[in-house]
């Protein structure tokens, strides 16, 4: 692979959308405890230093502290991360390095940073990087593996891995990437199974593709099974229905494909991902909110499908301004999945699919909606980000038995926002944001008297598509 500047920017873009949670994995509070953490994280997962930091750290909240640690007690403490002897005399070599010469505060400066003990040239950009945002890419394990994988550098050391990637990058998008590829090394591009089949960046990876040898393994990938993915289901047997689609709605790309209508679609947007093997069989025509209007004309579709509040306004009106046909669902309660089932349907030449999902989901809605508890559905961390009541997801919420609440749509909250709030249950969904336990954890110690709960995102959020199994996974919670 060639890399060009547009397709470093390409490659850029799909990282970022593929990872929109991407950070520095290492809890910390402040640089301190960053520089602590990233010593405690050499050969040991991120998951592991975390389970030790805070006890870790409320022993030895400061460097005055730790330059004070009795040895034995300190290896005691650190005993799970694995060579803890020698991680022992670094820390404590470390607490007694930033007491006599940094006045106990660890410093901005690259140099003095990496003469601290246990403190290397790696550890010192992660620390600048995420403690003081100063621009540095350190190459890790994963990041050498991925950036080699990916062709990006043919370098045999980290270092050298991390002079080619900075050369290829600007500046200001170091610290994203290096989490970016880090994530990507860890969910997709692992180093003994990669995950090509589900990789976003497989079209740009000639590795993946099974065109060039895996320099991490010095074997040639198989090539992810074209046959298979590029099978779609049986056609519909109707045929004055429409046979050129393109969807631009992730779930109803999703729904179409569950409803038999793969053959039917000719495009589809980079976020319509489900199933799996569409990746490799339908061209995507851009993003949701800014599809490629030239693809999709080329495409010549005879329908593409909206929804109103995933697509902007603009997309129709280009589309109209073009002569392409198309049709705007409108989904913001879980009722109105009935209607665009229905529309789509009639629209597909598929009402008995239709039917059979109207069926469904009026078994699973209540005949009244009950005032539950109140619950409070948050969707982003950093800020945090709640779904209002008058959102799908709320509604989804709402049908379970549970009474949303906060601000309409999708307000930002402060902390002192959520205790005012006071919600009986918090629910965390996996998409957009990944939260998982720790964040769980936040919740409960601010909010002691909320039951907090992570669900299913996709469940949550997939309108259409899921909003039977997203009722289920909400009713009742376990
Ligand atoms: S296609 Fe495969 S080898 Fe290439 S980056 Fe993706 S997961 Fe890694």
């Amino acid at each position: 692979m060639r890399w060009t500047k547009a397709k470093l920017g390409e490659l850029q873009k799909r990282l970022k959308t593929a990872y929109p949670d991407a950070r520095c994995a290492l809890d910390h509070r402040d640089p301190f405890q960053l520089v602590v953490a990233t010593i405690l994280s050499a050969q040991c997962t991120d998951a592991r230093v975390n389970l030790t930091t805070p006890a870790l750290f409320k022993r030895y909240p400061d460097a005055a502290a730790l330059s004070k640690a009795n040895l034995p007690e300190l290896e005691g403490l650190i005993r799970s991360t694995g060579f803890y002897r020698n991680k022992a005399k670094s820390l404590l070599g470390l607490g007694q390095a930033l007491m006599s010469r940094h006045h106990g505060e660890v410093p901005n400066d690259p140099n003095a940073l990496a003469a601290l003990p246990g403190v290397g040239q790696k550890t010192a950009n992660v620390v600048l990087a995420n403690a003081f945002g100063v621009p540095a890419l350190a190459v890790d394990t994963h990041i050498f593996r991925v950036a080699r994988r990916l062709g990006l550098s043919t370098a045999k050391t980290p270092e050298k891995v991390e002079e080619d990637l900075c050369r290829l990058f600007p500046e200001c998008d170091w610290i994203e990437l290096h989490h970016q590829l880090i994530f990507h090394g860890r969910r997709t591009c692992d180093a003994r199974k990669p995950d090509c089949a589900a990789c976003p960046l497989l079209d740009l990876c000639d590795v993946g593709r099974g065109k060039a040898f895996d320099p991490h393994s010095g074997l040639r990938l198989l090539p992810p099974k074209a046959s298979a993915l590029l099978q779609p289901p049986a056609p519909s047997l109707q045929s004055d229905a429409p046979q050129r689609i393109i969807s631009l709605v992730p779930s109803v790309t999703e729904l179409l494909v569950d409803w038999g209508l793969a053959t039917r679609l000719v495009g589809r947007t980079r976020y319509c991902i489900a199933p799996k093997w569409i990746r490799m069989a339908i061209p995507a025509v851009g993003g949701t909110k800014d599809p490629d209007l030239d693809a999709i004309e080329a495409l010549a579709p005879d329908l593409v499908i909206l929804e109103k509040d995933e697509n902007p306004k603009r997309v129709a009106d280009a589309l109209t301004e073009r002569g392409i046909p198309w049709v705007a669902l409108e989904v913001k309660t879980v009722r109105d999945c009935l209607v665009a089932w229905k529309e789509l349907g009639e629209a597909m030449g598929a009402r008995e699919q239709a039917a059979s999902r109207i069926t469904a989901l009026k078994a699973l809605l209540p005949k009244r909606v009950k005032r539950g508890p109140r619950a409070l559905t948050l969707v982003w961390r950093d800020p945090w980000v709640a779904a209002g009541p008058d959102t799908y997801v709320s509604d989804l919420v709402r049908q379970a038995g549970y009474t949303p609440i906060g601000p309409d749509r999708y307000p930002r909250l402060t902390e002192a926002d959520l205790l005012l709030l006071d919600p009986a249950l918090v629910l965390l969904p996996t998409e957009p944001y990944r939260f998982n336990a720790r964040h769980a954890a936040e919740l409960r110690r601010l909010l002691p008297r909320a039951r907090v709960e992570i669900v299913d995102g996709q469940a949550m959020t997939w309108y259409l598509s899921r909003t039977e199994e997203g009722l289920r996974c909400l009713r009742p919670l376990p």
